[in-house]
């Protein structure tokens, strides 16, 4: 499979490493000289000035992509080379060097925009348009340069060093599993490849030791997990916003209304996820699933295992279906060997895209065993490295800074393709019914699972807002009412995993709050989407690649203003939940 690893030395004039790090020391010194030429003078910029910092930033941004790209991937790959770790830690210390050198620039910006807001209309920087306004939202709830600086102190040494404790903690811990016979000691990462095992005793036995471990530890997670909800509440009021959900509005560049129409949708239909996991049930020959059954595979779905040229051929086609171009663009990431699916020690689990802005591409980065699950993940990269190829071509740098509410249009519409071929290509109900219950499972976790944790997130806030204590006991109690207010009956719970919160990083990291509904979003905006595209085909391909090539350029709610939506209404939201209904009385007709 050599044509499924990557060729990273397209980004880099040389690799060899003291060149790197020399150039890396370079940006630290641009970033200082950049520094003391904007040193108490953003204040005094027109337009013209404005615009040109601006273009400074954008530029300063460009020259050094290639080489933080190439190190940060070159260690994602193997994180055991003594090479790449050197390079890795290189980055971390001169970006963050750069950074703090330049971080006066946003709250002296963020001041002159409070001064004279006329400047976000200036003709001068129309390209800049949308991201001024986001600055200018922000710039209320920024405190003095001398209280952020504290505030980054704070939080090297408080929230982020609890964050560090969980994720260290988590990868340190071992557990006992029992396979074919043979009792074995796992690290986390790998007992966790036992939940999707086809074998159900095997999935029970690895969900009760890891949940019921991590319980042991309860006054560690909870520990950490008290002491970071309670500092955002107090970060959050010391800056001016009125809800603990304040700062993730805007950095998700959406408003309250939108995210309240989306979860009361979501409230609404938790019948439909209900449904679909009773179908499952039947599927699997269940009278209920348990939790060690919601996202397993069905016990005789296809045991079809795609080589990896065959993976390429699939999906090229299903983005050729879409759109000629799209599908090029596709095709050219294996061309020019920007996917890595080896599987590789040392390589970082999981998937991820890095868009590549001077190449006008992207990288892909997934461990590829040829599975359907394998084969979604590939699409969905792909997915995202399409946004990528789109938005560089049409958008400055600074307008390629996605939100996270639309950074998983393009890969959520990919796997949505997909779909589409994989279910016109069926040869019977049993691979159609493999493929829908991917689908539906994604949906499943993204939509509902995922909607458990920001009221999960809410309810933690809520006690403390009621001078309530967050020790374990109380936590576990928040999650499995947060928990069964989406599931319901449809679904038996093993005891321990009343310690599911435990584990999920996303609760802990720093500045991160409210990390999830982002993807209940995505999913639902995406669904409601594609139901249109398969209303209207191919006329709706170029306004599916607007949307993509706008970037950042527009807020989510201005984009779903061209296709005539209002996401905040629910009636848009509906729609997207009208997909998925539409996917289960698929599922239905082959039972
Ligand atoms: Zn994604």
């Amino acid at each position: 499979m050599t044509e499924a690893k990557w060729d990273l030395t397209q980004l880099v004039d040389s690799t060899d490493p003291q060149k790197i790090i020399k150039e890396l020391d370079h940006m630290v010194d641009t970033s200082t000289r950049l520094a003391e030429r904007y040193r108490g003078r953003i204040a005094d910029l027109d337009a013209k000035g404005v615009l040109e910092l601006l273009e400074t930033l954008d530029a300063l941004a460009l020259r050094y992509e290639g080489v933080l790209m190439y190190c940060q991937m070159l260690y994602s790959a193997d994180t055991t080379d003594a090479t790449a770790k050197l390079l890795n830690d290189v980055v971390m210390k001169t970006s963050t060097k750069a950074r703090q050198h330049l971080a006066f620039v946003d709250i002296d910006l963020a001041k002159l925009l409070q001064k004279s807001p006329s400047l976000v209309d200036d003709p001068t920087l129309s390209e800049f348009k949308h991201s001024l306004e986001r600055q200018l939202r922000k710039a209320p709830h920024l405190l003095s340069e001398s209280e952020e600086r504290l505030i980054m102190i704070k939080d090297q040494n408080g929230v982020h060093s609890w964050s560090q404790l969980q994720r260290e903690w988590l990868s340190t811990r071992t557990f006992s599993l029992n396979v074919d016979g043979e009792e074995r000691t796992l690290p986390y990462g790998q007992v966790i490849g036992f939940y999707s095992n086809p074998d159900r005793a095997l999935r029970l036995a690895a969900n009760k030791e890891v949940y019921g471990r991590l319980g042991q530890d309860e006054m560690i997670w909870s520990s950490a997990i008290r002491a970071i909800c309670d500092d955002h509440v107090h970060t959050s009021s010391l800056r001016g916003f009125d809800s603990p959900l304040g700062q993730s509005l805007l950095s998700n560049d959406v408003e309250r209304e939108h995210i309240e129409a989306l979860m009361a949708t979501i409230k609404k239909n938790t019948g439909v996820y209900r449904h679909y996991l009773r179908i499952k049930a039947k599927l699997m020959g269940l009278e209920k699933l348990a939790n060690w059954d919601i996202v397993a595979p069905l016990p005789d779905a296809m045991d079809k295992v795609y080589p990896w040229e065959d993976a390429r051929e699939i999906v090229v086609s299903a983005y050729t279906g879409f759109d000629k171009q799209v599908g090029h663009w596709v095709e050219e990431m294996y061309v020019r060997r920007h996917l890595d699916g080896e599987i590789r020690k040392g390589k970082v689990s999981g998937a991820f895209c890095q868009d590549w802005y001077n190449g006008k591409s992207a990288y892909v980065l997934q461990s590829f065993n040829g599975r359907l699950d394998d084969l979604y993940t590939q699409a969905h990269e792909q997915g995202h490295a399409v946004h990528a190829y789109l938005s560089s071509r049409a958008q400055r740098p600074s307008n390629c800074a996605l939100s996270m509410c639309i950074a998983e249009c393009g890969s959520i519409f990919g796997e949505l393709l997909l779909t589409d071929k994989l279910l016109s290509e069926a040869k019977d109900d049993k691979e159609r019914q493999a493929v829908l219950c991917q689908v539906l499972d994604g949906f499943g976790m993204a939509a509902f699972q995922v909607s458990a944790r920001y009221f999960f997130e809410w309810s933690m806030y809520d006690t403390i807002a009621k001078g309530g204590f967050l020790d374990g006991e109380m936590v576990a109690s928040l999650w499995t009412k947060a928990r069964d207010d989406i599931y319901g009956d449809a679904v038996y719970w093993l005891p321990e995993m009343r310690w599911e919160w435990t584990m999920k990083m996303h609760y802990y990291i720093t500045g991160l709050r409210f990390y999830n509904y982002p993807y209940v979003f995505a999913q639902l905006f995406v669904f409601a989407l594609y139901r249109l595209y398969k209303e209207q085909g191919a006329a709706f391909a170029p306004k599916v690649k607007a949307l993509l090539a706008a970037g950042s350029s527009r807020s989510a709610a201005d984009l779903a203003k061209e296709f005539g939506f209002d996401i905040a209404k629910e009636e848009f939201w509906q729609k997207g939940i009208a997909q998925a209904e539409e996917f289960i009385s698929q599922l239905e007709r082959t039972l």
